[in-house]
């Protein structure tokens, strides 16, 4: 068994016999990493905050050779979180984020890029209207899984420069008005929301963060970009429904 230690993000835990926990938390170097910890719930609170959810500490694993399975030993917390736990809107986003991660990387494949715009996105979740954090996060996501949507010329004919066009979900690309006939399903895209897309694409989270544009072109962004992702996913996941599920409420809060 080879040690390491690593700083990560828990992107879920799940209770394991009678007092253990199955982690599976996201470094940097290591990308998604899967644990025991054993006997944490006989341990008390103190050992028990190192695996919280979106806790963001430096872990002591034990590297087993035949199982991705690993035993994790010690959590020195960093940045707790507590602000994310605190609000059902800081829970369902930020939950759906790591379901996403989760969802989209493989175990032990390293993405330090992912690490970092989650990371980031979890400082932003308490300042950002989360609905505009959610667009950028998932459009970067996506980049880092070079699942980017083809955007700077029309996938069919090649036209260059188009300002708008019709997003293919199918195709995950921009085509042109005369090729819209490929995909009759393809969804208008306006200049705004392709400028909006093409530079959530290339830039940074804060930069993009920065940027301000229309709730209408930013609706139309966040459509786009979901119906997308839910058709790369081929389902819904489960913290996309209970996002769904309590909008209103959140909306009524928020009011
Ligand atoms: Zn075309």
């Amino acid at each position: 068994m080879s040690i390491h230690k690593t700083e990560a993000l828990v992107l879920k835990t799940l209770p394991f016999r009678s007092s253990s926990l199955i982690v599976t938390f996201f470094t940097p170097q290591l990308g998604k990493v899967r644990g025991v910890v054993k006997g944490v719930h006989r341990e008390g609170e103190i050992r028990q905050a190192g695996f919280e959810l979106f806790t963001h500490a430096e872990y002591i694993f034990y590297e087993k050779k035949r199982s991705d399975l690993h035993l994790i030993s010690e959590a020195s917390i960093l940045e707790s979180h507590h602000a994310l736990r605190d609000r059902l809107e800081g829970i369902a986003y930020a939950s759906y984020f790591c379901e996403l991660v989760d969802e989209l990387t493989e175990v032990q494949d390293p993405h330090p890029r992912i690490f970092d715009l989650l990371k980031d996105s979890f400082h932003f979740l308490p300042v950002i209207p989360p609905p505009r954090l959610e667009t950028v996060f998932v459009t970067q996501l996506l980049r880092e899984m070079g699942w980017l949507p083809f955007l700077e010329s029309c996938l069919e004919c090649g036209a260059k420069p188009l300002e708008k066009g019709f997003f293919s979900i199918r195709h995950g690309a921009l085509i042109c008005h005369r090729c819209r006939a490929q995909d009759t399903a393809a969804l208008s895209l306006g200049s705004g929301a392709l400028s909006v897309l093409r530079s959530y694409g290339r830039n940074s989270l804060a930069d993009c963060l920065r940027q301000f544009q229309s709730s209408q072109i930013e609706n139309q962004v966040k459509t786009l970009i979901t119906a997308f992702l839910n058709y790369r996913l081929g389902k819904v996941l489960k913290t996309r429904k209970f996002l769904d599920s309590i909008r209103s409420v959140l909306s009524c809060a928020n009011s």
